[in-house]
């Protein structure tokens, strides 16, 4: 059942989200040639910690034969999603997925940013540019009185008509008490159906990006998710406050650089 947040809720959200934020401004910093996936992680989650947050992905989903093993998800080049941070050395060119989860007081919060490593291709950085682009296009549509099928088309339209795939295996997802509630929020999907947007409702919106086919496949680590054609994909990411008019970025990363200037 779709839930709407309290305001006291929706408070403990922005703390949770302000984390999460925070933890992705200061990738942009650390995101560069030379570092491995593993430091950031550790550079990750000493952060979460230090202002009061647990990270969410750590240990998910509980009961597993194989848990998510770490508190940010790392995921390089033709790696959509979910890939886990190790010894793997970035270098000049590659581009960078990364996933940042934080419970607050109970509360979650759950973004992400696709970031260059270095110079990259121009192919790479219009990738960046569309996926990024897309997110905010499907924002524009997350607003109280509008339907899932709406931030969905949105997103499909956007990516589409410039020449990229949406996945269609994997979903953004109602958040609050827990790190995914419903409604699922698809990268695909047609104007005018699906749930009803309510105010009070926070979602979090993410556009997974495939420069060629958008079939993936994952990995033998269980968690990894690639694009099948070893082609290059990005991933953008924000929980979001449901409201009459626009939404509330809750996660908002994009107030130090990016499109948000
Ligand atoms: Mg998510």
């Amino acid at each position: 059942m779709i839930q709407l947040k309290s305001a006291g809720e929706i408070e403990k959200m922005r703390r949770a989200g302000r984390i999460v934020a925070e933890v992705l401004e200061r990738m942009r910093e650390w995101v560069r040639p030379g570092i491995t996936t593993a430091e950031l992680n550790e550079k990750a989650e000493e952060l979460i910690r230090r202002r009061g947050g647990i990270p969410s992905f750590k240990g998910y989903p509980p009961g597993s034969p194989h848990p998510f093993p770490a508190a940010i998800c790392a995921s390089i080049n033709e790696e959509l999603v979910h890939g886990i941070p190790g010894p793997r050395v970035l270098k000049e060119g590659d581009i960078i997925s990364i996933d940042v989860g934080a419970i607050y007081d109970g509360y979650h919060g759950d973004a992400g940013i696709t970031l260059p490593v270095g110079e990259v291709s121009p192919e790479a950085r219009r990738l960046l540019e569309v996926t990024e682009g897309a997110l905010y296009a499907a924002i524009a549509q997350a607003r109280a009185g509008n339907r899932v099928g709406d931030i969905s088309a949105a997103i499909q339209n956007y990516v589409e008509s410039r020449g990229y795939n949406v996945v269609r295996e994997y979903t953004g997802h109602g958040i609050g008490r827990q790190m995914h509630e419903p409604p699922q929020i698809p990268n695909h999907g047609e104007p005018g159906r699906g749930p009803l947007l309510w105010p009070g409702m926070t979602v979090a919106i993410e556009t997974m990006v495939l420069a060629g086919d958008y079939r993936v496949r994952t990995l033998p680590d269980h968690w990894t998710v690639v694009s099948a054609d070893g082609k290059l994909t990005a991933y953008f990411e924000h929980t979001v406050l449901i409201r009459d008019g626009e939404a509330e970025i809750l996660t908002p990363w994009h107030m130090g650089q990016g499109i948000g200037e």
